[in-house]
């Protein structure tokens, strides 16, 4: 029913941000926010880098129950001060079906990470939130799996998806996931929906960071998501591979995204 690829628009009538065929996206933040003065650093480096969007996680789906899980609602009022402060629209990730409506009202964007892709009822809910969903590849999905977890969204009225493949897992120790590369000229194959890449996640390495992102713009993808932060060393999630500013910046440059013109 959609012969021609969607083009997904984020943020407040005025400062919607494209994300499809006809332009490369690019997404950056912290991994989670932990506090406002780093997220509006990070948000930053993000804008001097030519981000259009600002991710950052209030709410973290973390593999151990004893790691940071985010600062919660008070974390989405820190990005929607941070929005306010340099006008980037929102990307966050929402982890549980009763928490769609506080994030829906604080974010631009519903993020659904790797853990929760065939979390139906959040999917369904998240359909219903008016709002677009990034919704990520689940580490152990197939293609159709992941395809079908974004007709739960689209069965709800919501066809504004946007798909990230983010590695997946394999025997392959040296990286956290494997990008699985070939997803996005698959996807486009047989999906109208944008597709965009996570080089952070897949690598889980900051040296990763920007091969993966050329590998990203060579196979076709709409974009990119990738961690920034102003102390990678004391971040409280996955600082290994959080870039910093100037690196992000050498990351837009790398991949010919180019910075507006300050
Ligand atoms: C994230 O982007 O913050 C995240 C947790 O990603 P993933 O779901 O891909 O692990």
């Amino acid at each position: 029913h959609h012969p021609d690829r969607s083009t997904v628009w984020v943020g407040p009538a005025g400062h919607q941000v494209p994300i499809g065929p006809d332009t490369f996206t690019f997404i950056a933040g912290p991994c989670a926010v932990e506090t406002a003065s780093q997220t509006l650093e990070a948000a930053e480096m993000a804008k001097a880098a030519g981000a259009s969007l600002l991710r950052g996680g209030a709410f973290k789906p973390r593999t151990s129950p004893y790691a940071f899980q985010g600062l919660g609602v008070k974390g989405l009022e820190i990005l929607a001060d941070v929005r306010e402060t340099t006008g980037l629209p929102i990307v966050t990730e929402v982890v549980d079906a009763r928490d769609v409506t506080v994030v829906a009202e604080h974010a631009d964007m519903l993020q659904i990470g790797t853990r929760n892709m065939a979390n139906f009822g959040l999917l369904q809910a998240a359909g219903e939130s008016g709002k677009p969903v990034l919704l990520k590849r689940g580490m152990t999905a197939t293609i159709e799996e992941w395809l079908m977890a974004a007709e739960y969204v689209a069965q709800r009225g919501n066809l504004d998806v946007v798909l990230c493949e983010r590695g997946i897992r394999t025997f392959e120790p040296s990286t956290r996931n494997t990008l699985d590369i070939s997803a996005v000229p698959v996807v486009q194959s047989i999906s109208h929906l944008p597709i965009i890449v996570d080089p952070s996640h897949a690598g889980g390495r900051k040296d990763l960071v920007v091969p993966l992102s050329r590998a990203a713009i060579g196979v076709g993808a709409d974009g990119v998501i990738v961690d920034v932060h102003p102390n990678p060393e004391n971040a409280l999630c996955d600082g290994p591979q959080a870039l910093l500013g100037t690196e992000l910046r050498e990351l837009a440059s790398a991949v010919r995204i180019m910075p507006p013109a300050l």
